[in-house]
């Protein structure tokens, strides 16, 4: 059973041991069914702050992945709405089956590739990259799609999209952030902390 946020007022009645989901954004990662490519909550706290949703706005969630960013932008206003592109068709389907499970049914969620993917698609207020970054074209045209004053956001783990979003800063300004998260986990019976890959993240205003 999942409670959704707005049935929060009822939790302190909830079923012991009942899904519970908080209002804030960065919900937990084990609310999303995932293979690992999942954006985790810390940096997606982050992420979605960035991003800023505040009603009444479309976001493209360009490799949409397990779907979290799309369904956190979708669970932050009922106003607002959220294409979601993914390649792979399994992880579209788990995508899918996350916006139902997190009552965001209206999740758009398309397969496709980006840049292709993006040609037909409404002008957008907010972009997340999220995958797919370093392809040809992905950032071209994703910059050419947002009006002024749209929001752009793009995480990256590899060293090519980092230095692909050095370059964006570089000629168009915004913000330059390198978020390290790091978990104390058990180590030969004691407890170390075990770093997550870093991720750098380009935020900018058109
Ligand atoms: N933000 C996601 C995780 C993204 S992982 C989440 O929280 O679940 C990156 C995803 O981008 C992968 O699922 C990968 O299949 C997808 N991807 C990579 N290149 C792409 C492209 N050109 N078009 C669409 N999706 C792409």
């Amino acid at each position: 059973d999942v409670a959704a946020p707005v049935a929060l007022g009822i939790v302190a009645v909830a079923e012991p041991g009942a899904t519970i989901i908080p209002c804030a954004g960065g919900l937990p990662d084990d609310l999303f069914q995932h293979d690992g490519q999942l954006t985790k909550r810390e940096i997606r706290a982050v992420t979605l702050s960035t991003l800023a949703p505040r009603g009444h706005e479309l976001l493209w969630d360009i490799g949409a992945g397990s779907g979290s960013i799309g369904i956190e932008w979708l669970l932050a206003a009922r106003s607002n709405r959220a294409i979601g592109i993914e390649a792979r068709p399994d992880r579209l389907a788990t995508a899918r089956a996350n916006a139902e499970a997190l009552g965001v049914p209206h999740f758009d969620l398309r397969l496709g590739q980006a840049p292709d993917a993006l040609t037909a698609l409404p002008p957008p207020d907010a972009v997340f990259i999220g995958g797919g970054a370093s392809r040809p074209g992905v950032m071209e045209t994703v910059w050419q799609a947002l009006p002024a004053g749209g929001r752009l956001v793009v995480n990256a783990v590899t060293l090519e999209t980092e230095a692909l979003l050095i370059d964006w800063h570089g000629r168009h300004g915004g913000e330059l952030l390198r978020l390290a998260v790091e978990r104390a986990s058990p180590v030969g019976g004691l407890t170390a902390w075990r770093a997550a890959m870093p991720v750098v993240q380009w935020s900018v205003r058109k």
